[in-house]
């Protein structure tokens, strides 16, 4: 496997700490706009940290590749970025439609849904057999994000006959909501179960789990990673419908992120409920340290047009200040006329949300938060002793990355530098706020490794004389089983 693909190994050149890094993480779901090298690398310049790979569309090849372009982009800028796979989950879908004819749905049309491969005016072929076991006349069906509504009139064996209430034109593939019925899953599907024994062997960093229903399906998954050899994966929840709202607790206690996927939980619940729901999945994630992504339609007209609207400046301005950690483009990256000015537009907007994030947060900390740990302990006193010293910055040093996530958690007010071994651990942070991080060698005693970081932020252009920097760390010592570092350093 030639270097720049195989992720265990650590790469000789060490990326560049990033200057003026913003602390909202963005990901970018990438599509046919943004799979040239060109493409992906200009996206990486404009502040893509993950790179997300939907696998609810193309084949094993296409992602291979497109994995490869990414790792060697990566490398090309000198920046990490991590790959998150999408899983398609327990979504039923359309099937293919003859590509030389047009299919438009007319309000009053009548139509048939049943199990199989095609679709016509006359008849929809769904991937989902016997669904009229869970169907009763009168529950409505949603096509395409509910563009489409349909009434259900009667059921028959291994049919639906349905009347069109709000109608459109029907693609391939696309999604189909029963809002009103109970459709049974299994707890994980073929389909999901060799992509992400696919993504495994590629070594992908993350892998984002749709329509998680209960902390059971991240286990049963695990349980697959683990028999893989990929114990530690990090996993996404992608909450998406009221099933994953009811067991949101235990969700959160079994996955490393989630996922506030809007475009779903607005078709299957009442979409005036989905604001509610968003900051509420925040505040709860933070609570409990774990990275939230604020998802979908978020700069959705400029798919189409080189500026946003301002309802949509709005919306990822108060996405970053309810405290997400990372904010995400679905169809603007993966398929619109603007990627770059997308990712850019996205960038301003969080840059400006998180002036007023850092501003009502300054003071606002107290050193115990909730947190008994003490790394959480000690990176709450970090911030805190940060901003009562007006410090420029904070650095952190950490081999897996718990003393980073810690100082994530803390809502720090000033940059928070990481320093790490191992790329791959560096690429699992990647979701979370307010981190900048890059690898340096591994050295055996903590004093060495300090003016090595330090020189490095000066020659990144971060700091110069009369900084101050505070220092936090955990670390070994040949005298004591373990202790914990917390130091300020004014740069002479
Ligand atoms: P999707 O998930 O883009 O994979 O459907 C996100 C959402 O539903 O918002
Ligand atoms: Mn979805």
């Amino acid at each position: 496997m030639a270097e720049d693909t195989d992720p265990a190994r650590p790469r000789r050149e060490d990326s560049k700490f990033e200057n003026d890094p913003r602390a909202c993480r963005s990901v970018c779901t990438l599509g046919p706009s943004s799979s040239s090298p060109e493409a992906i690398e200009k996206l990486i310049e404009a502040g893509m940290n993950v790179a997300r790979l939907n696998f609810s569309h193309g084949t094993h090849e296409t992602h291979r590749e497109l994995v490869g372009e990414i790792r060697a982009a990566s490398k090309r800028t000198n920046r990490p970025v991590a790959i998150m796979q999408d899983l398609q989950g327990h979504k039923v879908r359309l099937g293919h439609a003859d590509a030389a004819t047009r299919i438009i749905l007319r309000q009053g049309d009548e139509v048939l849904i049943s199990h199989g491969e095609e679709i016509t005016a006359e008849r929809l072929g769904i991937d989902y057999p016997g669904v009229e076991r869970f169907v009763k006349a009168g529950h409505r069906v949603f096509l395409d994000d509910a563009k489409i509504e349909l009434e259900v009139i009667a059921c028959s064996k291994g049919e639906l006959q349905c009347e069109v209430r709000k109608g459109a034109e029907i693609y391939s593939r696309k999604g189909v909501i029963f809002p009103d019925s109970e459709l049974e899953f299994p707890i994980l599907n073929n389909k999901d179960l060799e992509d992400a024994r696919f993504g495994a062997a590629l070594g992908l960093d993350m892998i984002a789990m749709s329509f998680v229903r209960s902390a059971d399906e991240i286990g049963k998954m695990r349980e697959n990673l683990e028999s893989w050899g990929k114990k530690d994966t990090f996993i996404v929840a992608k909450i998406e419908d009221g099933a994953g709202i009811q067991n949101l607790d235990e969700i959160l206690k079994a996955t490393n992120a989630v996922l506030i996927a809007r475009g779903d939980l607005g078709v299957t619940l009442p979409r005036e409920k989905v604001p509610g729901i968003q900051e509420s999945i925040i505040s709860q994630a933070n609570a409990l340290g774990i990275p939230s992504i604020t998802a979908t339609q978020m700069l959705e007209s400029m798919i189409d047009h080189p500026q946003p609207t301002r309802a949509e400046v709005n919306d990822v301005y108060s996405a970053v200040l309810d405290g997400s950690h990372a904010i995400m483009l679905s169809a603007e990256t993966a398929m619109g006329k603007y990627p770059v000015e997308s990712v850019e537009e996205m960038d301003r907007i969080a840059r400006e949300a998180e002036l007023e994030f850092n501003r009502r947060n300054r003071g606002a900390h107290t050193p115990v938060a909730g947190m008994e740990g003490i790394n959480d302990l000690l990176a709450a006193s970090a911030v805190i002793f940060a901003e009562y010293m007006n410090a420029d910055c904070i650095l952190g040093f950490s081999i897996e990355g718990t003393t980073h996530r810690a100082l994530s958690t803390a809502s720090p007010t000033v940059p928070v530098y990481g320093v790490l071994v191992d790329h791959s651990n560096l690429r699992r942070l990647l979701l979370h706020r307010g981190l900048s991080l890059t690898t340096m060698p591994r050295e055996k005693k903590l004093d060495n490794l300090v003016p090595h970081a330090l020189k490095k932020l000066r020659d990144d252009g971060i700091v110069s004389s009369g900084d101050r920097v505070i220092i936090v760390a955990r670390q070994p010592e040949p005298e004591a089983n373990e202790s914990f570092l917390l130091k300020l350093s004014i740069l002479s």
